[in-house]
């Protein structure tokens, strides 16, 4: 057994202070990994619709 975490970007034994990174650099990548995969989900927005299928009752 084990319990040796590692980065789950380089594989390499992470380290107390950055896990469950290895380093700062793994942890930075990670991050703005994230903030760009946010960034792409711009979508419309849904209220438009929503408002028209009121105004078909009246
Ligand atoms: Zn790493």
């Amino acid at each position: 057994m084990n319990n040796k975490e590692k980065c789950p970007l380089c594989k390499k034994i992470s380290t107390p202070q950055f896990r469950p990174f290895c380093s700062a650099g793994c942890k930075d990548r990670d991050l703005l990994k994230w903030l760009g995969d946010g960034y792409r989900v711009a979508g419309p927005p849904a209220e438009e619709a929503i408002i028209k299928n009121n105004n078909d009752d009246v």
